[in-house]
């Protein structure tokens, strides 16, 4: 039987300009041997091909920044009932491009392996060690990793695995978030820092780690081929009016 994947996908606000490529891009060469549905969290009443058999529009409320990236895996569990039917479950950032073949092979999980999520190294760090990673290094932060600990840095943009433990990291990591915000902390990097304490935490075993042609930044130059590339948000929105601050 084909596997089931669902594509997590959040585009509130300005970011639901990127959605017509990105559906395009991902139905066509993202896991052509999975039957694939697109679960796209949003405010806007309608959007680009929302009414295709393979599309689901979710209506989510748009946060603010930092909010709108760091509730994430509680708008994943609004819809955990539905997400628990599919094998596989991916989020991906809004300004993702797949403009090449990825394959089950190359990009599922190794379940038989004992792997269980799958995550891609962040393009910044993949050739530098673990104390120069940009960890939240604040002990008060769930998300905190000493600097004699960790392995890897990875991608808050595009990660995912079985839809248990997928879903069992979004029940963790909403949980730590919330306990962060009572205590009036925010972790560093957001759901990036949640998620590689998250992965800090397993055995190397339990994760597929990719390397960054799979988080292809345009414009950089990697000794990497692209596989998946990562629009520049700032040629699109005006990210001042997102962030309330000028673009990095
Ligand atoms: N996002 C959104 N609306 C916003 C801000 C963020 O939908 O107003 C979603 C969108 O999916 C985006 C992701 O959150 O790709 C990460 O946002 P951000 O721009 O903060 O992070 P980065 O691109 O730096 O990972």
């Amino acid at each position: 039987a084909r596997p089931s994947v669902a594509v997590l996908y959040i585009c509130t606000g300005k970011y639901t300009v990127f959605w017509p490529d990105f559906y395009k891009t991902f139905r066509q060469n993202f896991l052509p041997e999975c039957d694939k549905t697109f679960f796209v969290f949003t405010d806007a009443p309608a959007i680009e091909y929302d009414t295709e058999p393979d599309v689901r529009r979710i209506y989510q409320e748009a946060y603010d920044w930092p909010y709108s990236t760091l509730k994430r895996f509680e708008m994943f569990l609004s819809q955990e009932e539905a997400l628990k039917a599919f094998d596989y479950l991916f989020f991906a950032n809004a300004n993702l491009l797949c403009e090449q073949v990825v394959t089950a092979e190359e990009f599922l999980p190794r379940t038989q392996q004992g792997e269980v999520l799958l995550v891609v190294q962040q393009p910044g760090f993949w050739d530098k060690t673990p104390p120069f990673y940009s960890y939240d290094r604040n002990p008060k932060c769930r998300a905190y990793i000493p600097y004699n600990c960790g392995r890897d840095y990875v991608s808050g943009g595009l990660n995912g695995g079985t839809s248990e433990a997928f879903l069992a990291m979004c029940h963790t990591l909403a949980r730590r978030t919330d306990d962060d915000l009572a205590d009036g902390v925010i972790a560093l990097w957001h759901d990036e820092s949640q998620l590689n304490r998250y992965i800090a935490e397993l055995d190397p075993a339990q994760y597929r780690l990719l390397t960054p042609a799979y988080w292809y930044p345009e414009g950089w130059h990697l000794p990497f081929t692209p596989k998946i590339t990562v629009r520049d948000k700032s040629r699109w929105i005006d990210m001042t009016a997102v962030k309330g601050k000028k673009p990095e």
